[in-house]
């Protein structure tokens, strides 16, 4: 991607990945695109059809009709779409059909950003394989799991801690094992490990790798 500036951040649900990417973005003057909601979207449309998320033309249709304005709707963030998200990401056509979506972000950011953030499990390792910064970011799926109960208890929801750590695991293996795209640590990448580590400390470790590379480092 000539031209384009690029970050890519990867790591589980629940690392931090996101916060980091929108404080980065806000801090460099980026466009941030959270490449989760492409595949939240998707579920969306399948359950509001009464849909099949297992059944590849259903998810591969639903894939193609994402649009922009649907990667804010509030329901992105309910439990089934979340399950049913996790399950159309290990169908290989479904994640071409939403390549082209976020390679075209990755290389024409909308104005007046000077470069994009992409976050998710796979943008270091294939959408975006020559970003300029890789970031890994990880954590102890426990402390993970405390965290998405915090957010979900936050929201008036009764979770119970032990439902929580069960999803996040998974869905972590489901990210992990399957044939396309699985999530693993670019060769190439920082990792960035939040499980003792605050948000403002990760942006700022964060920070000073895409400063030097801006500056002509890497
Ligand atoms: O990041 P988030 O939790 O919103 O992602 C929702 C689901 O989308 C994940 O569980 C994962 O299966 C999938 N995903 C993916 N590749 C990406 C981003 C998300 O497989 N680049």
């Amino acid at each position: 991607m000539p031209g384009t500036f690029v970050v890519a951040i990867d790591g589980p649900a629940a690392s931090g990945k996101g916060t980091l990417a929108r404080r980065l973005a806000e801090r460099f003057g980026f466009a941030h695109l959270e490449t989760g909601a492409l595949y939240r979207a998707s579920a969306l449309l399948i359950l509001d059809q009464g849909g099949d998320p297992a059944d590849t033309p259903t998810a591969v249709a639903a894939a193609r009709r994402v649009s922009p304005h649907l990667l804010s709707d509030p329901r992105l963030r309910g439990e089934d779409v979340t399950r049913a998200a996790s399950i159309i990401a290990a169908d290989p056509e479904v994640r071409r059909s939403l390549l082209d979506f976020q390679r075209d972000f990755a290389a024409h950011p909308p104005m007046p950003a000077r470069g994009a953030i992409l976050d998710g499990r796979d943008i270091g390792s294939v959408v975006c394989p020559a970003a300029n910064v890789k970031l890994f970011v990880t954590a102890d799926a426990e402390v993970r799991a405390r965290r998405r109960l915090d957010e979900l208890r936050a929201c008036g929801s009764s979770a119970i801690y032990q439902d929580v750590l069960q999803e996040l695991k998974d869905r972590d293996r489901r990210d992990t094992k399957r044939a396309a795209a699985p999530m693993a640590v670019p060769i190439d990448a920082t990792i960035i490990d939040t499980t003792a580590l605050d948000i403002d400390a990760a942006v700022e470790r964060a920070s000073q790798i895409v400063a030097r590379a801006l500056a002509g480092g890497r």
